[in-house]
C-alpha cells in the first residue's frame, strides 16, 4: 500500500476509510488549497477558497463533506453543492463515488434536462448529497419533492459564477429556503472584488484561503493573441489544428457560431463535436464523453465548457471569439493546462475586441505576448489598454514558434511590460 497517501493526508486528521478512497483514486499528496482549506472546513467553518483551475478544488470541499456527514445519523439530504453548468454537477458527484465510497456517502444530481420523476426516484434512495443546477433544484422545491431544511453545508462552487447577476435572483430563492444555521464553501478561481457584498451576506466570518490572487491563470499554460479578421479566423483556426495533433477546446461567442463552426471543422475533415445549451442533456453528455475519451479531436463550445471542466490532456485552448466576461478568460484556458500538466492557449482578436481584449490583460495584470507570426493589431490599441494592472507572477513563458508550422516566421512573441501593485483579494 502507498503510505505517503497515509502520511500526508492523514496529517488532515481523515478517517482511514476515507485515506484509502485517496489511495484508490491515486491523489498521492493534498494540494495547497486542499491542505488549507480542508482542516478549517472539517471544523465547521465557512471557507472562501481560491486557486488556480485544475488545483484540485472540488476534493477540497468533497473530502470535509464526506467526513462531517459520515458521523451524523441519516436523514434527508445533509449537503447542497450548487454548480452552474450540468456538466460541472454531474463531475462533481463522479467525484463523491469516488471519495464517499467506504465512508457509504452519496450523492444525486438534480440538473435541468434529465427526467424529473427519475430523479424523484433517486431522490428515495436517501442521497447524503445534492448535487444541483438552480434552475431544476426550484422545480423540485416548487413540486415539493425536494425540502432543503436538513441542509447543514452549502457549497457554492465557481462561486462568482453562482452569484452573478444573471444566476443571483434564482441562488436568492435557494438561499432563503435554507437553514439560516448552516456551513457555507465558497470556491472559485476567480473572485471579483464586487462579489464582497454578496459573501458578506451569504457567509459568516468565513476563513479565507487565497492559494493565488483571484484570476491568477494555471501555471502550465503558455498563451498567445492572434490578431485576425472576422474573415480570417476559419483558415487560421484550421491552420492551427493543422499544425500538431492536439486536442483542441474550441471557444465561440454563441450557439449559433458553435455550431457553424462545427460543421465548417467536421466538412475540413476533423473528429469534432459540439456543446452548448441548445443541444439536449443527452447530446451534451455525447459530446463531452466522445472528447473525454479521445473519439473527438476537438471540442466546439459556448462558455457553458468554460467553468470546472476536468478532461485530462486537453492541449489546446483556442478562444475562436474572446469571451465578453474577462474571469471567463481565465476559466476556459483552465481547461487546459490541469493538475501540473502544460498546454496552449491561443485567443483570435480582431480590431473590434481590443476592449475585450484590454479588460482580460487588466484582470490578469500583463500583456498577454503575441502568437509567432501573428499579424499586427489591426488598429492601434490605446497605450492604457495594454498597461497591465498587476504583476504578481512572471509573464507566461513564450509562445513556441515550432508549434506553429505554416507561420512566416517574422515577429518575435512580444511580452509587453507590465506595472507592479498589490495583488487583489477580496475582503468582505
Ligand atoms: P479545480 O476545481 O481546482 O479546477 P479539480 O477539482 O477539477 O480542480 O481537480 C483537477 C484534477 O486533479 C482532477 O482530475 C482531480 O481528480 C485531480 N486531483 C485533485 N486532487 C488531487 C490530489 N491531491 N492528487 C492528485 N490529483 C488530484
Ligand atoms: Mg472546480
Amino acid at each position: 500500500m502507498d503510505t505517503s497517501v497515509h502520511a500526508n493526508f492523514h496529517a488532515l486528521g481523515l478517517s482511514e476509510a476515507l485515506l484509502q478512497d485517496l489511495t484508490d483514486a491515486k491523489f498521492a499528496s493534498p494540494t495547497p488549497i486542499q491542505a488549507q482549506a480542508i482542516p478549517p472546513a472539517l471544523a465547521g467553518r465557512d471557507v472562501i477558497g481560491c486557486a488556480q483551475t485544475g488545483t484540485g478544488k472540488t476534493a477540497a470541499f468533497v473530502i470535509p463533506i464526506v467526513e462531517r456527514l459520515a458521523g451524523l445519523p441519516k436523514s434527508q439530504p445533509q449537503a447542497l453543492i450548487l454548480a452552474p453548468t450540468r456538466e460541472l454537477a454531474l463531475q462533481i458527484s463522479t467525484t463523491i463515488e469516488k471519495l464517499g465510497r467506504r465512508r457509504r456517502i452519496s450523492a444525486t444530481v438534480i440538473v435541468g434536462g434529465a427526467d424529473m420523476q427519475a430523479q424523484v426516484r433517486g431522490l428515495r434512495q436517501r442521497p447524503d448529497i445534492l448535487v444541483a443546477t438552480p434552475g431544476r433544484l426550484l422545480d423540485h422545491m416548487w413540486n415539493g419533492t425536494i425540502s432543503l431544511s436538513a441542509i447543514k453545508v452549502l457549497v457554492l462552487d465557481e462561486a462568482d459564477r453562482m452569484l452573478d447577476m444573471g444566476f443571483a435572483p434564482q441562488i436568492n430563492q435557494i438561499l432563503d429556503a435554507l437553514p439560516q444555521e448552516r456551513q457555507t464553501l465558497l470556491f472559485s478561481a476567480t473572485l471579483p472584488t464586487d462579489l464582497a457584498r454578496l459573501i458578506h451576506a451569504n457567509v459568516s466570518n468565513p476563513v479565507r484561503v487565497m492559494i493565488t490572487p483571484s484570476a491568477t491563470t494555471a501555471d502550465g499554460v503558455t498563451q498567445a493573441i492572434h490578431h485576425t479578421s472576422h474573415d480570417a479566423k476559419g483558415d487560421l483556426l484550421l491552420s492551427l489544428l493543422g499544425s500538431d495533433k492536439d486536442t483542441a477546446l474550441v471557444f465561440t461567442r454563441t450557439k449559433h457560431r458553435a455550431d457553424r463552426l462545427g460543421r465548417m471543422l467536421n466538412g475540413a475533415g476533423h473528429r469534432v463535436a459540439v456543446l452548448h445549451g441548445d443541444r439536449s442533456l443527452s447530446q451534451r453528455r455525447a459530446a463531452l464523453e466522445g472528447f473525454r475519451r479521445g473519439s473527438f479531436r476537438v471540442l466546439v463550445a459556448t462558455d457553458i465548457a468554460a467553468r470546472g471542466i476536468d478532461v485530462a490532456n486537453i492541449g489546446h485552448v483556442i478562444n475562436f471569439d474572446l469571451p465578453n466576461c474577462p474571469e471567463d478568460y481565465v476559466h476556459r484556458i483552465g481547461r487546459t493546462a490541469r493538475m501540473k500538466t502544460t498546454g496552449r492557449a491561443t485567443s483570435f482578436v480582431t480590431g473590434e475586441d481590443r476592449h475585450q481584449l484590454r479588460d482580460i490583460e487588466r484582470l490578469l495584470g500583463y500583456a498577454v505576448p503575441l502568437a509567432s507570426g501573428s499579424a499586427a493589431p489591426s488598429s492601434a490599441i490605446p497605450s492604457e489598454g495594454r498597461q497591465a494592472r498587476r504583476n504578481d507572477r512572471p509573464s507566461q513563458s513564450q509562445w513556441k514558434r515550432s508549434r506553429h508550422h505554416g507561420h512566416s516566421n517574422s515577429g518575435r512573441p512580444r511580452v509587453e511590460s507590465s506595472s507592479h501593485t498589490v495583488p487583489t483579494s477580496i475582503r468582505a
